[in-house]
């Protein structure tokens, strides 16, 4: 069954009398804007875009609610910021830094709407919002009242579920200290039900060094925050939130969903949200890399390729596999190939778990018809071949896929495309071509007085057949190209100057 109507049918059972009753189901996700937005956080920002679609395909009112957390202090130093200007910045809540380009409205802004422009380019639109909305306009205050009024239930399930123990003046808050404005440094030692007492310490954290100040303040309007797994519970309850998955990592045992389920129903009284742990998505075998630098962020992977290809990496997997994105080795033209596997199928007009993938690989599952799609992988040759014309190579093909698949993969071989992707017809004979054994040598001489004879260049088709006929394949290539294999060589051959192929069979074959 696709997995898409796997977890509807769950929550088809387990929602059963919310959706009887009409409701507007609230799914929510959210991402901290600490820094450029590793692409691997899409796997569950399309878990819950999908979950709405899915919704909304079977008439159930849904809404998809997107938290760009902007309120997290910034606990880690991007390798691509200046550190002198951002050093002194760590431990402030993030809506409080300046932007890296001096034009966005914050540092989280600045991060978090190059995400959202990934969202949006592989073909989302949930509903956005900011962490400091909740936290500034109040909508926080009754669950920091519940937290602290019940900070030792929520010390009791920290001990139980992940057997961290906290001190008994230990309080489920962090206050933004009034002095230097970090609140990754702050602890909170009394609540007397209006105000909290406070401390900044230089040394609470590693990464961010508080001021010594000691105070007292009401935790409400934005003044303080809670440890991100109270939070979780606490945003579920505030904002009344259905459906809400997360990272596998999140779901292990004693890990934060175990915290958030209690918190949620032992402090806020709130049921936890129905959800499904996510696999990573890894990409070039690794998991995250965000701080590291461009290389995997989502906006760039997103941009790699056409949102129907980016949504098959991740639709044309279990949400309980891992996937593998490598934009350095064949995952482009093979996610290509099983997209024409699809349509293919698709247009026989079968109606299956496939063709339920095919449909949602498109925003709005709006199919393109597209009349014989050029083989990715040839495109890619043929696009790096100054003497082939596109047009003239791929005459049937559907000629805006044509176009496009042009242009990605012009933009894939400058970027990332591995080596055996990568061809340049040689002007001279290429050095691996020394290396033709005697059989290929004869090989290419039968071609070459096959060439010869037919006097003018012989068509592709033909002088594929005749390629296939003398097992020459790899002999041409190499005479070509100096590699060992390419695709189509009977066409690459036949739109070549004639005088040029005779001289380099000659030359290759001597
Ligand atoms: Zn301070």
């Amino acid at each position: 069954m696709f997995w898409l109507d796997r977890i509807f049918g769950q929550i088809e059972t387990e929602l059963k009398d919310k959706i009887a009753s009409g409701k507007t189901l609230l799914v929510r996700d959210e991402k901290t804007a600490s820094g450029r937005v590793h692409v691997g956080s899409m796997r569950a920002l399309v878990l819950h875009a999908a979950i709405a679609e899915r919704l909304a395909e079977a008439g159930v009112p849904a809404v998809f609610k997107f938290e760009i957390n902007d309120f997290d202090p910034m606990d880690g130093l991007p390798v691509y910021l200046d550190k002198a200007v951002y050093e002194k910045e760590m431990g402030k809540p993030l809506y409080t830094i300046p932007s890296p380009d001096g034009k966005a409205k914050n540092y989280a802004e600045y991060f978090g709407q190059e995400y959202v422009e990934a969202i949006h380019e592989a073909g989302f639109a949930p509903e956005l919002y900011r962490a400091s909305e909740l936290y500034l306009g109040g909508k926080m205050n009754d669950a920091i009242r519940m937290a602290l009024d019940k900070a030792d239930v929520v010390r009791g399930i920290y001990k139980e579920v992940s057997g961290a123990d906290r001190p008994a003046d230990w309080y489920p808050l962090s206050v933004i200290c009034e002095n230097c404005g970090k609140v990754g440094t702050t602890k909170v030692s009394a609540w007397d039900g209006k105000q909290v007492t406070y401390n900044c310490y230089p040394t609470a954290v590693t990464w961010a060094v508080g001021c010594g100040h000691t105070g007292s303040v009401s935790p409400f309007d934005g003044r303080a925050k809670l440890p991100w797994k109270v939070e979780w519970a606490a945003k579920w309850f505030v904002l009344g939130v259905d459906i809400e998955g997360g990272g596998k990592d999140h779901y292990s045992k004693g890990g934060a969903r175990d915290v958030a389920r209690r918190v949620s129903t032992e402090v806020f009284n709130y049921p936890e949200p129905f959800g499904v742990p996510n696999e990573f998505f890894l990409v070039g075998g690794k998991k995250m890399a965000s701080s590291k630098g461009q290389g995997a962020s989502a906006k760039s992977i997103v941009e790699l390729v056409p949102p129907k290809i980016f949504r098959l990496a991740l639709f044309g997997k279990d949400i309980n596999q891992q996937i593998n994105f490598d934009p350095e080795g064949d995952t482009i033209p093979v996610l290509y190939d099983q997209y024409d596997k699809l349509l293919e199928h698709h247009q026989s007009g079968v109606a299956d778990d496939y063709t339920r993938l095919f449909e949602y690989l498109h925003p709005a599952r709006k199919v393109p018809a597209i009349k014989n799609p050029p083989r990715f992988s040839e495109v890619a040759f043929t696009v790096q071949m100054p003497h082939m014309d596109l047009a003239k190579e791929f005459p049937d093909a559907d000629k805006a896929e044509l176009a496009e698949r042009a242009a990605y993969a012009k933009k894939w071989l400058a970027q990332y495309a591995p080596e055996k992707f990568v061809f340049k017809l040689q002007d001279s004979l290429p050095e691996a071509a020394r290396a033709l054994t005697p059989e290929q040598k004869s090989v290419l001489q039968e071609l070459l007085r096959y060439i010869v004879v037919a006097g003018a260049m012989p068509s592709g088709e033909e002088l594929q057949a005749k390629l296939h006929e003398l097992k020459a394949f790899k002999a041409v290539y190499l005479a070509f190209l100096g590699k060992d294999h390419g695709p189509k060589a009977g066409w690459f051959i036949s739109v070549l100057d004639k005088e040029f192929v005779v001289k380099r069979l000659k030359e290759a074959s001597a």
